[in-house]
C-alpha cells in the first residue's frame, strides 16, 4: 500500500514557519500585504476567495479584496491594477480567474507589477523560470506546493522519469519547468497523447491535472510510482475527487497524494509563502 502524502498536514508546517517569518516582518515595521481582485460573482471563486483571505488573516497578514461587479471594463480593471501596483502597503496582487469574457485576461496579467506578482503568470516571470534564471521572483503556486511535497517526501527528482498529464499554463507548464530545472526528464502529455497509459506507465512520478475524474486507474501506473493527482472534480452527489482512482492506483503506487488534503492545501500555503517572499525581497530592495 502507498504512503500518504499529507498535504493537510504538510500545508500546517509550511504556514507555522510562514506565521513566524510574518511576525519578524513585522517587528521591522512591514505587515505582508495581499489583494485579490474579483470581477463578477463566480460562486467557486467566491469561496476560493474567501478561504485565502481567511488564511491569510489567520497568519496575520493584511489582505484585502477588490470586488468589481461583472459588468467592470478592461479600463475599470486596469485602473484597479494600477492602483494596488502604486500602494506600497501591498506586496501580492492576485486577479481571481476566471474574468467575464469581455476582459482581456492576458493584458491584465501583463499589466501587474513583477515584483508583486503572487500567482507568477507575468511573462517576465515565466521567463525567468524558464530560463532556470538564478535569484528572486515568484512562481505559480499550485506547482511551488508539489515541489515544496515532493521535497518533504525525499521523492528523488534528478534522472527520475516525469509524466505530467495535462498541458495547462497554471500547473502543467511550470511544474514541467521546475522539474526540468531540477534534472528530472519531463513529459507533457495531454487530450491527443496517443496511448496515454503506456506513457504514464513509465513515470516514476506521475502527476495529473487534467480535471477528469478517475482518468487514471492502477493498469496506468508503474508499481512504486510517486502519484500527485491535481485535479479537483465535483460529483453529482457532491463529493470531490481527484483525477486519480485513489483507491484502485494506492495499492500499486510508492506514494499518492489524497483528493481532498493533497495538493489543494498546498497551493495556498504557497501562495501565502510566496506573499512573504514577496514582502521581504520589496523590504530588501527598499533598504
Ligand atoms: P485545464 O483545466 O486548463 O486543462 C486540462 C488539461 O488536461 C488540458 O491540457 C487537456 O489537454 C488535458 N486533458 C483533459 N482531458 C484529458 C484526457 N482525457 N487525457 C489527457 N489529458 C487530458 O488544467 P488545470 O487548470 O491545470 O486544471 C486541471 C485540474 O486541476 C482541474 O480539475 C482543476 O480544478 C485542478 N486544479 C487544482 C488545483 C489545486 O490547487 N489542487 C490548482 C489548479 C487546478
Amino acid at each position: 500500500m502507498a504512503t500518504l502524502i499529507d498535504g493537510r498536514a504538510l500545508a500546517k508546517e509550511v504556514n507555522a514557519h510562514t506565521k513566524q517569518r510574518i511576525e519578524k516582518l513585522k517587528e521591522k515595521g512591514v505587515t505582508p500585504g495581499i489583494a485579490t481582485i474579483l470581477v463578477g460573482d463566480d460562486p467557486a471563486s467566491q469561496i476560493y476567495t474567501r478561504s485565502k483571505e481567511k488564511k491569510a488573516h489567520s497568519l496575520g497578514m493584511k489582505s484585502v479584496r477588490e470586488q468589481l461587479p461583472a459588468s467592470t471594463t478592461q479600463a475599470e480593471l486596469v485602473q484597479a491594477v494600477e492602483h494596488l501596483n502604486s500602494d506600497p502597503s501591498i506586496h501580492a496582487i492576485l486577479v481571481q480567474e476566471p474574468l467575464p469574457n469581455h476582459l482581456d485576461d492576458t493584458a491584465i496579467v501583463n499589466l501587474i507589477d513583477p515584483l508583486k506578482d503572487v500567482d507568477g503568470f507575468h511573462p517576465i516571470n515565466v521567463g525567468k523560470l524558464y530560463n532556470n534564471v538564478q535569484g528572486n521572483y515568484p512562481v505559480a503556486c499550485t506547482p511551488r506546493g508539489i515541489m515544496t511535497m515532493l521535497r518533504h517526501y525525499h521523492v528523488p527528482l534528478a534522472s527520475q522519469d516525469v509524466v505530467i498529464v495535462g498541458r495547462s499554463t497554471l500547473v502543467s507548464r511550470p511544474l514541467q519547468a521546475l522539474l526540468i530545472n531540477e534534472d528530472a526528464t519531463v513529459t507533457i502529455t495531454g487530450r491527443r497523447t496517443k496511448d496515454l497509459a503506456k506513457r504514464t506507465r513509465e513515470a516514476d512520478i506521475l502527476v495529473v491535472a487534467a480535471g477528469v475524474p478517475n482518468l487514471i486507474k492502477a493498469d496506468a501506473v508503474k508499481p512504486g510510482a510517486t502519484v500527485i493527482d491535481v485535479g479537483i472534480n465535483r460529483l453529482d452527489d457532491g463529493t470531490i475527487v481527484g483525477d486519480v482512482d485513489f483507491e484502485s492506483v494506492k495499492e500499486v503506487a510508492g506514494m499518492i497524494t489524497p483528493v481532498p488534503g493533497g495538493v489543494g492545501p498546498m497551493t495556498i500555503a504557497s501562495l501565502m509563502e510566496q506573499t512573504v517572499d514577496l514582502a521581504e525581497w520589496s523590504a530588501e530592495i527598499n533598504g
